[in-house]
This record gives structure tokens, C-alpha cells and sequence, in this order.
């Protein structure tokens, strides 16, 4: 642990903790205009954290709450005071802007080096820092978190494969820190090129994020490097305040799980997205964020959209992180949540077949959905074949129809597209496409 003196809280004492540092959110909120006119639209005042049930009764936070008070939404503090925005990927408008003050970066620093630590990167080590730099938070958060921890840290950012295939073998890089469809990317690259990342390469652990993969993505990724290689989960949104909630440690590994390791600083619920309630241990809920020390664009029960499930047993892993409970992995966004002709999809269930089939692309796929007045009729799903594979597209696309029909109970129609025709993304993938049809 990076923070024993943290980490190795038990829950209460993290409860106790959680609670002074709502009380103290409170009173700061309290002095914003249009904080107050938040909590006010819920009957409350932002005082009212103090209270053992204050932020159950908080309201919620949503994206169209931020678009509302473009372009500094609930800043809180004095634009002159911030020393950094970053701001959320934007897919779909304007990107929302998020202020940090010097404090504020100095958290990002400490709560992402904690991450990273606890994903196993130790002074000394050679990190790939693969994410992007820009308004976007995942590579400045890492470079600082890389350098904490006594770490080397080498910014390349996303892109230049050519080059960091060849320093991964030269410059004996262990760590690399990247999205996960990048590593992949990387991994062919380098084959195409007679490089062999089992031998010519030394990394140990890749620390992934920016997207939800499978778990058979995760296990095939796991298998084209050498053996004890292991890919950890580093997961966390803009609005929480950067990377920094999730992060596995080699007992969740196993499980598939990571901790919600900030637990001290974001605080964090699993909550039914229906009713809001808080979910039992194994159930699926979305991911709820309040942002406890961040002085520059806090947030109060951000929904983040995000599912998971939360653990069978979220306050006991073995490695001692029992005030932080476990989750399993991002299994898809409440958005994303498709109900076709009855049937409950997830991406996330898809990309698993695709996965699991031998021959597929595993990083260029797409859902196409037909909608009638907006509700979702049918979906097709579009597959592309491996450059080797191009005689066998019928056979692909009948192979992945088949184990989309036994995992989900659809019939669901399978394209295979030739080797580089769909889109590839780098950061968060767009995979549901909805197309509306005119009856
Ligand atoms: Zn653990």
C-alpha cells in the first residue's frame, strides 16, 4: 500500500471519515449561488450533508445540469484561482469544462499514484505512458502519478506505434500505461513487423483504462505476452476528478474486480439506477460519485452511467483494503442498456462472444439498432475477419450468431466486414449506433 495509514482503514473509520468531510463539502457549497439553487430544486440546503442521511437525500447531479450553466458549470471557485481545465471527451456537444486549483492537482497526483501503485508499478520501473494529453486528463494524471510513485516515466501518449514498438524492446519498458484497444493494436503491430512481445519485449503489468473490455479481451490480451504479465484495471471519469476510482490489486485480479480506492477523497455509491436505492453485494447497480476534497468544479452524486457489479464480498479482499469495497469490472453504461424485442443487452455481452471467437477483430465492432419511434426494434451486429481469415467471413459471421443467440436468447444478424473497414477508437468507443426507421 502506498497509504497504509488510509488504506488499511476499516469500513466504519472510513465512514467516520467520509462523514467529517461531507459536513466540511457542505459549508464550502454552501457559500456558491448556484449550489444553493442545486440542492434547493430537492427541498435542501447544501448544509444538509452534515446530516447521517444528507446525501442519500442529495439530489443528483446529470449532464444536463452542467450544459445549463455553460461554460464554467459549478465552478466554485474563483476562475482565477484554477491552474488547469480539463474537460470530459465530449462525443456528443460541447465538451464540459473542469477546473482544478493547485491543491486539486496536487489530489489527482496523490489519488492516481495510490492507483497506479496498487496496480503494481514500483520505483524504478520503466513506464510507456500511453494516454492522451490534451484536455484530456488520462495522460497528465498518469505522467504525475508515474512520477510520484518514484517511477520513469516516458509521455508518448497514444499514436506513433512504429516508434514505441521498437522502444519497448530497446528501452526495456516493464509498465505500460495505455487503453486497452491501443495495447492490442500494439501487439499486431509489432508481429507485422517481426517483433515477438513474448520475447523481444519485458513488460510486466499494463495498466488499462478509458474503456470497458471483457473479460476473454483481458485473457487474450494477457496471453500474447510472457507468462505472470498481468492487464490491471485503472477506472475513473472526468467528473469524478480524473482517473482515480478504481484500481485492481492482485487478489481482485483474480476476481475480475477492482477496489474503489479513493474512497477517502471521492466517495462513491452503487446505486439501482431506477430507484436510487443503494444495491445489495452481487447485484448490478450504477456508479454514483461525490467528490469530497476537490475545492475547483466538485461534483455531488455525479451519475456517471457507469454499471457494475458490486462485489459478492466487497469488504474483504485479502489484501487488507477493507474500507474500500470491490467492484467487478464497468460492464456497460445505463445508456448503452439495450432492451430489444424484451431481451436486456449489454455491450459489454456482446464484445464477449466476439472475444471468445477465434478469427474476429477484437477491437472493431459495432452494434447497429433500428429504432421505431425511438425504441429499439433490431440490431445487427457488424464483425470484421483477421487479414488471414478473409475466406471464411460466412463462417465468422455464423460462428459469432451462434454464440450471441446461446449468451443472449436472440437471433440477432451477424456482418463480417474485411480487415480494416470499420471504425477503431482511442479513447471511449462509440459501439451502439442507433438508426431510426420510418415505418
Ligand atoms: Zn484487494
Amino acid at each position: 500500500m502506498l497509504h497504509p495509514e488510509i488504506e488499511s482503514l476499516d469500513r466504519e473509520a472510513m465512514k467516520a471519515l467520509q462523514a467529517r468531510k461531507l459536513a466540511a463539502l457542505g459549508e464550502r457549497l454552501a457559500a456558491s449561488p448556484a449550489w444553493r439553487e442545486h440542492f434547493a430544486q430537492a427541498g435542501m440546503h447544501p448544509r444538509d450533508l452534515a446530516a447521517p442521511d444528507g446525501l442519500a437525500h442529495a439530489p443528483t447531479l446529470e449532464k444536463a445540469d452542467l450544459r445549463a450553466r455553460y461554460p464554467f458549470p459549478l465552478l466554485t471557485v474563483e476562475p482565477a484561482r484554477v491552474a488547469r481545465f480539463f474537460a470530459t471527451s465530449g462525443t456528443t456537444g460541447l465538451p464540459v469544462l473542469f477546473g482544478f486549483t493547485a491543491d486539486d492537482l496536487r489530489l489527482l497526483t496523490r489519488q492516481v499514484a495510490r492507483q497506479v501503485y496498487c496496480c503494481g508499478v514500483r520505483p524504478g520501473d520503466r513506464v510507456y505512458q500511453g494516454f492522451g494529453y490534451g484536455l484530456w486528463m488520462g495522460g497528465p494524471a498518469h505522467e504525475r502519478a508515474i512520477e510520484a510513485v518514484g517511477a520513469t516515466c516516458f509521455p508518448v501518449g497514444p499514436g506513433r506505434s512504429e516508434l514505441v514498438i521498437e522502444w519497448l524492446r530497446d528501452l526495456a519498458w516493464n509498465v505500460a500505461t495505455v487503453s486497452p484497444l491501443f495495447l492490442a493494436h500494439l501487439v499486431r503491430a509489432a508481429r507485422e513487423r517481426g517483433i515477438d512481445p513474448k520475447k523481444d519485449w519485458r513488460l510486466r503489468t499494463a495498466v488499462v483504462g478509458g474503456q470497458a473490455v471483457s473479460r476473454a479481451f483481458r485473457d487474450q490480451l494477457e496471453g500474447e505476452f510472457p507468462a505472470g504479465f498481468t492487464v490491471r484495471n485503472n477506472y475513473g471519469t472526468t467528473e469524478s476528478g480524473g482517473p482515480n476510482l478504481g484500481a485492481t490489486c492482485p487478489h481482485s485480479h483474480e476476481r475480475d474486480e477492482m477496489h474503489l480506492i479513493n474512497e477517502d477523497t471521492v466517495l462513491t455509491e452503487v446505486l439501482d439506477p431506477k430507484t436510487l436505492q443503494p444495491v445489495a453485494p452481487g447485484e448490478i447497480g450504477e456508479i454514483v460519485v461525490t467528490t469530497l476534497d476537490k475545492e475547483a468544479s466538485p461534483v455531488v452524486r455525479w451519475r456517471t452511467r457507469d454499471l457494475t457489479r458490486l462485489g459478492e464480498r466487497p469488504y474483504d479482499c485479502a489484501c487488507g483494503r477493507r474500507g474500500m469495497p470491490t467492484i467487478g469490472r464497468i460492464i456497460g453504461r445505463s445508456d448503452d442498456m439495450l432492451k430489444v424485442r424484451g431481451v436486456l443487452v449489454f455491450p459489454s455481452q456482446i464484445e464477449d462472444v466476439i472475444a471468445g471467437t477465434p478469427g474476429t477483430v477484437k477491437d472493431a465492432w459495432q452494434i447497429y439498432v433500428d429504432t421505431v419511434d425511438g425504441a429499439p426494434n433490431s440490431m445487427t451486429v457488424a464483425i470484421e475477419c483477421e487479414r488471414t481469415q478473409e475466406g471464411a467471413r460466412p463462417d465468422l459471421a455464423a460462428a459469432v450468431a451462434r454464440g450471441l443467440a446461446g449468451r443472449l436468447g436472440l437471433k440477432v444478424p451477424v456482418e463480417c466486414h474485411p480487415h480494416g473497414t470499420l471504425p477503431r477508437y482511442e479513447a471511449k468507443a462509440q459501439r451502439v449506433l442507433l438508426k431510426e426507421r420510418r415505418p
